[in-house]
C-alpha cells in the first residue's frame, strides 16, 4: 500500500456539557461529551474511506476535526508530512484549501444571496488561485465537472431557483475549484430525494476518478457506505470498532455492533441467509459511556471481561480490524 494521504493519530475530541450555576457553586467537576475518544486511521490516497454508524455515534465531529474545522482536545492529523493541528497563521489558509468538506445541508450550507457564480468564485478570489478575467472559465469548468451543464443555463441563478441536488452539485464545485486533495462529505445526499441521490454520487465518483480526489465519505447507511467506499470503518460511541475492505466488512462483519447494522439493512429477497443479531435499547451518552466495552449494555455476547476491559482495535486478517474480545485471545 502506498503511504497514507492523512495519518490520525489518537485524535479526541471533547465538549464541554454546560454546567448549572447552581452546580457550579456546590463546586461540581466539568463533564464532557466525548465525542471522538482515541481515532487513529491511515486514509490512502485516492480512496473513498466510508465512515459509518448510527447518530451520535461521532462521525460528524471527526470528520469536522480530522481537516480542523474544529480544534481537537488531543492527537495529531498528519497530511503531507505535516501535522495540520500545528500550524499556525497564514499557513493554515493553503491548508484548508488542500482539505475541503461537502456539508449534509445544501440549503444551509451555500449563501442564499449569491449567485451560482458567486458562490463558486469565491474560493477562488480569496485564494487568489486564478487571475479575474480566469473566473468565469473556471467557474463554468467546474459546474461541468459537477454536470451542471449547459453552465450558462446555472451561472447566473440564485440557489433558490435549484432542486436540492443541483445546490449540492453547486457545493460540490465550490469545493472542487479549489482543487483539494481531500474531501469530508458529510452524509451529502441524506438531505435529498431519493430519486436523485444518484446522480450526487455519481458526481463524486467521477471526480475521485478524473481528479484523484480522496474522500471520508460519512453516512449513517452502510449499504450506501458499501456502494460509495473501498474500505469502511464502524464508528460506536467515539470509537472505530471495526475497519475492513467494503466487500470483506459486508460479507464477514466479525464486530456484534457491525452484524446488527447490517442485519437492519432490507434485503431483496428476505430468504437470503443473514447474520441475525438484535441489539438491545438507545446508543448511550458519550458524557457517561459506559466502562469496559462501550458496546457491552447492547451487546447479546457480552460477557464479564467486556465489563471491565476495554478492546482495542487489533488487525485480525489483512486489512481488517476489530475491537472486540471474541476475536482478542490474549
Ligand atoms: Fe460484545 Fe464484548 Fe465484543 Fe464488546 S467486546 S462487542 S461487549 S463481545
Amino acid at each position: 500500500m502506498s503511504e497514507p494521504l492523512i495519518r490520525a493519530l489518537n485524535i479526541k475530541k471533547y465538549f464541554p456539557v454546560r454546567m448549572s450555576f447552581s452546580g457550579a457553586l456546590r463546586g461540581e467537576k466539568q463533564k464532557w461529551v466525548r465525542a471522538v475518544d482515541d481515532i487513529s486511521i491511515d486514509i490512502y490516497p485516492k480512496e473513498i474511506l466510508g465512515l459509518a454508524g448510527e447518530s451520535g455515534s461521532g462521525k460528524t465531529t471527526f470528520g469536522r476535526t480530522l481537516i480542523r474545522l474544529l480544534e481537537p482536545t488531543e492527537g495529531s492529523a498528519i497530511y503531507r508530512g505535516v501535522d495540520i493541528y500545528k500550524i499556525k497563521g497564514s499557513e493554515i489558509k493553503s491548508f484548508r484549501r488542500k482539505l475541503q468538506i461537502i456539508f449534509q445541508d445544501p440549503y444551509d450550507s451555500i449563501n442564499p444571496r449569491l449567485t451560482v457564480r458567486d458562490v463558486i468564485a469565491e474560493g477562488l478570489i480569496i485564494n487568489k488561485l486564478v487571475s479575474k478575467d480566469k473566473i468565469d472559465e473556471e467557474v463554468a469548468k467546474a459546474l461541468e465537472d459537477v454536470k451542471l451543464t449547459p453552465p450558462e443555463e446555472f451561472i447566473n441563478r440564485y440557489p433558490h431557483e435549484l432542486s436540492g441536488g443541483q445546490r449540492q452539485r453547486v457545493a460540490i464545485a465550490r469545493a472542487l475549484v479549489l482543487r483539494p486533495d481531500f474531501i469530508v462529505a458529510d452524509e451529502p445526499v441524506s438531505m435529498l430525494d431519493v430519486s436523485i441521490r444518484a446522480e450526487v454520487l455519481n458526481v463524486m465518483l467521477d471526480l475521485k476518478e478524473k481528479y484523484g480526489i480522496t474522500f471520508l465519505f460519512i453516512t449513517h447507511d452502510l449499504a450506501l457506505a458499501k456502494h460509495m467506499s473501498d474500505r469502511i470503518a464502524v464508528m460506536y460511541l467515539g470509537k472505530i470498532v471495526e475497519l475492513a475492505s467494503s466487500e470483506k466488512l459486508i460479507e464477514n462483519p466479525l464486530h456484534p455492533y457491525t452484524q446488527a447494522l447490517i442485519a437492519a439493512i432490507p434485503v431483496p429477497d428476505p430468504s437470503a441467509p443473514k447474520v441475525e443479531v438484535k441489539i438491545k435499547g438507545e446508543i448511550p451518552s458519550p458524557v457517561n459511556p459506559p466502562p469496559g466495552c462501550r458496546f457491552h449494555p447492547r451487546c447479546p455476547y457480552a460477557f464479564d471481561r467486556c465489563k471491565v476491559e476495554e478492546p482495542k482495535l487489533k488487525e485480525v486478517e489483512p486489512g481488517h480490524y476489530v475491537a472486540c474480545h471474541l476475536y482478542d485471545k490474549s
